[in-house]
């Protein structure tokens, strides 16, 4: 986007999170709701459902660079809409990299205005993920009948389609998955809501059961054959994303912890004149310097259109690790008023913990980074 068109938009943005949004943090947590009603005409007006959606289909059309400051301060604000803004915007970009022509006319200006949503459904109770799914698509005349399982699937109280990533041809190794738009009301596919999350509180979860559900053929991501290699390309990327979670809730955790330590005082002096307060205090700062700047490097890459495996899963590694030990040490620095509702430090450090696991867990990612770097990958 042009940049000062881009400085208008974020100034928009950063001020309805905090004039509009903060607020409204107690009643979320409390209610474990983001109301649609209430908030999806909001994320409409401020231009949040189509970040980045090419101007072209009526989105903003942001870069890496452009779009990572905004998710980073949604961040800080409240750690369940950054859920389900993050989903909808990672599958609207897997939709531009992946789509067909059509699917990308059709599909993307009503996700740019949110008028519909698209949910990422990979992960299955009772396998890995890649290419140890389950689910199934048989292709029969010019439709698929999918039959499988799938869970811990985001905003689907109320994405119109999830994109169900199962076997077209289960003797075709990586070239035999598909991703396939399923929509809500297809017959054969039923829903149920997990129970409450530990944290990112009002971001929706849902159990999806096909049963010989029967979807047109043209409803295919891309070509048959396109998953595996699309739902890799859209989690590389999200990783990046998810790092940037993580350096929104150590942001706003390092700032708590520094208001706090200056107002807190205990035998006559603020806590901020200790020597272990302020070793607390550059820990986290050190964690959130080093994150930011994996993350600038990581973008700029994006940005220049390179493939970043390695990068994309260190960040996110890194950065899951980081908001974990700066969430523990703000709460450490707050005392025993900070594992209360009453202190924001509660909420951060719940929140910290699902940037662990989206895209992917750690294990998981440094597999990734081991495998890429033994077969030659150079660190530019
Ligand atoms: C709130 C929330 C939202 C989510 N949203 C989505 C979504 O929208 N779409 C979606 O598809 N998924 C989503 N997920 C799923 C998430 O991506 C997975 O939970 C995560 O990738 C871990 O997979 P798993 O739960 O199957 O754990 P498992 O794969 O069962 O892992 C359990 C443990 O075993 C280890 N492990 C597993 N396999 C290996 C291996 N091969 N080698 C070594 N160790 C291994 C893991 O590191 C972990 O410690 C979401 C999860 C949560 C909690």
């Amino acid at each position: 986007m042009d940049p000062e068109k881009f400085e208008a938009l974020k100034a928009d943005i950063f001020d309805f999170f905090w004039r509009e949004l903060d607020p409204a943090v107690p009643e979320i947590e409390k209610t474990g709701r983001i109301a649609p009603e209430v908030w999806f005409p909001k994320f409409r007006e401020h231009g949040l459902w189509g970040l980045l959606i090419p101007e072209e289909y009526g989105g903003s059309g942001l870069t890496m660079t452009q779009y990572i400051p905004i998710l980073v301060e949604m961040s800080k604000v409240h750690g369940g809409v950054r859920v389900l803004i993050h989903v909808h915007n990672s599958m609207s970009k897997g939709i531009v990299r992946g789509g067909r022509d059509e699917q990308k006319k059709e599909l993307l200006p009503k996700i740019a205005t949110g008028e519909i949503s698209v949910a990422f459904g990979l992960t299955e109770a009772k396998s890995g993920t890649g290419r140890d799914i389950k689910t199934t698509a048989v292709r029969q005349g010019d439709h698929y009948v999918i039959n499988g399982e799938k869970h811990l699937i985001t905003n689907t109280d109320f994405a119109d389609y999830i994109a169900v990533y199962c076997y077209t041809d289960k003797n075709a190794g990586s070239r035999g998955i598909s991703g396939i738009l399923v929509h809500r009301d297809t017959p054969g596919f039923t829903l149920e809501p997990h129970k409450a999350l530990l944290g990112c509180r009002g971001s929706s979860h849902g159990i999806l059961t096909f049963k010989d559900c029967l979807v047109p053929a043209d409803m295919v991501i891309g070509r048959e054959g396109d998953g595996l290699e699309h739902a890799l390309s859209m989690l590389e990327t999200s990783r990046v994303f998810i790092a940037a979670s993580s350096l929104g809730t150590a942001e706003r955790a390092l700032e708590v912890a520094l208001d706090f330590s200056k107002k807190r005082v205990t035998f006559g002096k603020a806590i901020a004149e200790r020597e272990g307060v302020r070793q607390y205090l550059a820990d986290m700062t050190i964690d959130v310097y080093a994150l930011r700047c994996m993350l600038d490097d990581a973008c700029r890459k994006i940005d220049q259109g390179r493939p970043i495996p390695v990068e994309a899963s260190a960040c996110k590694t890194f950065g899951a690790e980081a908001v974990c030990r700066v969430t523990e040490t703000a709460l450490q620095t707050v005392g025993g008023i900070g594992y209360t509702a009453a202190h924001p430090i509660e909420m951060l450090h719940r929140d910290a913990r699902l940037n662990l696991l989206e895209e992917g867990t750690l294990t998981i990612q440094r597999m990734v980074i081991a495998r890429a770097m033994l077969a030659g990958y150079e660190l530019t």
